[in-house]
């Protein structure tokens, strides 16, 4: 009720100045005319308060500083006061110590309150700022990816031509993952595009099988470069998923390529890759992949989701957090455990796709 009141004479301050001369004259009256020993000026600490829910601080000062002056003028005023002056006196200075002490706590309260505003304002510049520079930090990892593939098919497209004599067959392949690659970043900007306009990813019935196969194919380079030995175990009869197959693709991608670059320090026969797809029980498809790394450290099992968490000299710590938020927003779920011989697993899962209606 009192913040009813409050808001209303915020709104009409010439009426809330009206009740606070109002309140002020018949404090002063009845302080004048009754007797000294009785200190009214102590209400004028509701006008005060009165005074603090519409004015500014200003304001509040000004009606603490009349209040003290009506205090002192009624003292003065009142009438017979004789022998019971000396006790008048000090009513008064107590109801101006009242006085001056519920303006200075109302304005007190009112830094306060400009204070926890500002740092709420800040917090959400600071708020904005931040996936500001986390989006655009997303669009530089993703574009990434494929201009990386770029670089390296056109690097080995311009070696099989320089070969003596030139193996025009392997040339063209690599030419094909240029063209492959090249399409896929347009992807990812039209998809990015799409979520900036907020609209719904593209679901189509995908077959999980082919979006590994076309990944491999691409990360078939960095495999190899690397010495990582690859077994894959698809299920057979896999059912389909509803997703978006640049984004899953994308997930297997970051995926694979941080277990490639997990196991550096593995000795070089070591290096073991196994991807699994499975379907579940009830209408779920699983995916994991499991690498002979250096496995995942307390802090690693804590913070490998979160953005920027990254231990790599130029790594950007979004693979995982975009990863996931992919997943889930197909969803599924996304997660890391313990490998059994000391690396890692990251395992997804996804709905999967409704039966086809058998068309008649
Ligand atoms: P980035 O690869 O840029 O560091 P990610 O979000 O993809 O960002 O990964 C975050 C961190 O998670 C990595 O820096 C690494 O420490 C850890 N990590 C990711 N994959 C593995 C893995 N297969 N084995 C061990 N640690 C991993």
């Amino acid at each position: 009720m009192f913040h009813k009141l409050a808001r209303g004479l915020k709104q009409r301050p010439g009426a809330g100045i009206a009740l606070l001369i109002a309140l002020m004259a018949a404090i002063f009256l009845a302080d004048t005319f009754t007797r000294l020993e009785i200190a009214v000026a102590v209400f004028y600490v509701a006008v005060i308060l009165a005074a603090f829910s519409f004015l500014p601080r200003r304001g509040v000062i000004v009606v603490a500083v009349v209040c003290a002056a009506l205090t002192l003028i009624s003292l003065f005023l009142t009438p017979n006061g004789g022998a019971l002056r000396e006790l008048g006196l000090i009513n008064a200075l107590i109801s101006i110590a009242a006085i001056g002490v519920t303006a200075y706590l109302a304005l007190k309260r009112a830094a306060a309150e400009d204070a926890a505003f500002e740092a709420r304002t800040q917090l959400a510049r600071m708020a904005r700022i931040h996936s500001l520079g986390e989006l655009t930090a997303s669009i530089a990892h993703e574009i990434n990816q494929p201009l990386a593939a770029i670089a390296t098919s056109g690097s080995a497209c311009q070696r099989w031509l320089e070969h003596e004599p030139p193996n025009i067959e392997r040339a063209l392949r690599a030419l094909q993952r240029m063209t492959d690659d090249v399409t896929r970043a347009s992807e990812v900007v039209a998809r990015i595009r799409r979520d900036a306009r907020n609209a719904a990813p593209q679901r189509t019935r995908l077959a999980l099988p082919d979006v590994i196969g076309d990944v491999l194919e691409r990360a078939g380079g960095e495999l190899d470069r690397h010495e990582v030995v690859l077994s894959t175990r698809i299920q057979e009869h896999m059912p389909e998923v509803l997703g978006d197959r640049v984004q899953l693709g994308q997930v297997i991608v970051n995926l694979v390529l941080n277990a490639i670059e997990a196991m550096q320090d593995t000795p070089a026969g070591a290096r073991q890759l196994t991807l699994r797809l499975t379907a579940q029980e009830p209408g779920q498809v699983q995916f994991s992949l499991t690498d002979t790394g250096p496995g995942l450290s307390p802090q690693a099992r804590e913070r490998l989701f979160d953005t920027f968490w990254t231990t790599k000299p130029d790594g950007t710590g979004l693979g995982l957090t975009i990863s996931r938020g992919i997943i889930e927003s197909h969803g599924g779920r996304l997660w890391a455990e313990p490998a059994g011989r000391g690396g890692a697993v990251f395992c997804f899962t996804l709905p999967a796709a409704p039966e086809e209606e058998p068309s008649s």
